[in-house]
């Protein structure tokens, strides 16, 4: 069963190395917290490296940039290899940008001869340039499938953020992979000031202007904030998790099912999830093993938008597999 909070025990334990903060809200409420129920999706951080330098990127990549290390394919092996053992279903792969990584296509082809990958991608000139290397993974019998960020359905808002023409070259990479075969989905920013149908429409617009089909999948994102950001929101409780969510709710929670390998200081970690690896609290073991055994706090304010608005980074729980 989740759990809505942490054993008596299991809070005990985790004080021996984490700050009330883990556990207890400013006015002292039990947090909310999740319990992993299986490890069906791995993500690995291919480092924060990126070749743009987007002023909202919810990493902070940027050209150089080394907060979160290049991942090598010495260091990826023996969680793949884990991984297995542990009876994952997929492996997913985000940055920075995944293909400034040059270990990218190596660790891709290793993975791939065990379960399908997801790789998010800028799909820009370091994908680009590797795509004649992308052609040989084709031949594994699991899927390579690729997301590519598109902010919005429009390309002067998107090149605000991102760079002149970085819109047409997305779109350009986008449209190579769908040539080669590979099953592609777009992420997105969330709109407020427009209704989900109507950003819809006006991709299907942009995609068959492209000569791609128009009902591609979309990944909607909330506002997730750079890292270490200071956002207020409210706290999650252990309360709030058992009022508002269910069992099979709370098992939606990518910290639920899947788990996140970073690499930095020269060693790699086990994050609790994509959507933070700013936080040391959420480095929870170096083996997968050990990592699936924390509860997971919800004290991080990203943990609201999972809370609320279902913010997830997985396509496993989507049906899009
Ligand atoms: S951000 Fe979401 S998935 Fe990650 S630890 Fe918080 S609740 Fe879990």
């Amino acid at each position: 069963m989740l759990l809505a909070m942490g054993t008596r025990l299991e809070l005990e334990a985790d004080r021996t190395i984490r700050s009330n903060d883990w556990w207890l809200t400013p006015s002292g409420e039990p947090r909310g917290a999740i319990r992993a129920h299986a490890l069906d999706e791995l993500w690995f951080h291919t480092g924060t490296a990126c070749n743009l330098a987007c002023p909202f990127c919810l990493e902070g990549s940027k050209p150089g940039d080394n907060r979160l290390q290049l991942l090598r394919f010495d260091d990826a092996m023996p969680y793949i290899d884990e991984a297995l053992r542990l009876g994952v279903k997929r492996f997913s792969f985000t940055g920075g940008e995944p293909f400034v990584n040059k270990d990218i296509i190596r660790i891709l082809d290793y993975a791939l001869r065990h379960r399908s990958c997801l790789v998010l991608t800028n799909a820009t000139e370091p994908l680009i340039k590797r795509l004649q290397q992308l052609k040989p993974l084709r031949d594994h019998s699991s899927e390579l499938h690729f997301r590519i960020s598109l902010d919005y359905a429009d390309p002067v808002r998107h090149d605000a953020a991102r760079g002149a023409g970085m819109f047409a070259r997305a779109l350009e990479g986008l449209r190579a992979l769908h040539e080669m075969g590979f099953h592609v989905s777009v992420a997105h920013q969330k709109l407020s000031d427009m209704a989900q149908d109507a950003v819809a429409a006006r991709f299907a617009e942009i995609f068959r202007s492209a000569g791609l089909p128009e009902q591609l999948t979309l990944i909607e994102f909330p506002e997730l904030h750079p890292p270490h950001a200071d956002v207020a929101v409210p706290q999650i409780t252990g309360r709030c998790m058992a009022d508002f969510h269910s069992e099979e709710t709370r098992r939606s929670f990518m910290c639920s099912f899947s788990r996140m390998v970073v690499k930095s200081n020269g060693c790699t970690y086990v994050y609790a999830c994509t959507l933070v690896d700013d936080d040391p609290d959420y480095i929870l073991a170096q083996t997968l093993t050990e990592a699936l055994q924390a509860p997971v706090s919800m004290k991080h304010h990203r943990c609201y938008s999972c809370f609320k608005y279902g913010a997830s980074c997985s396509e496993v729980k989507r049906g899009v597999d």
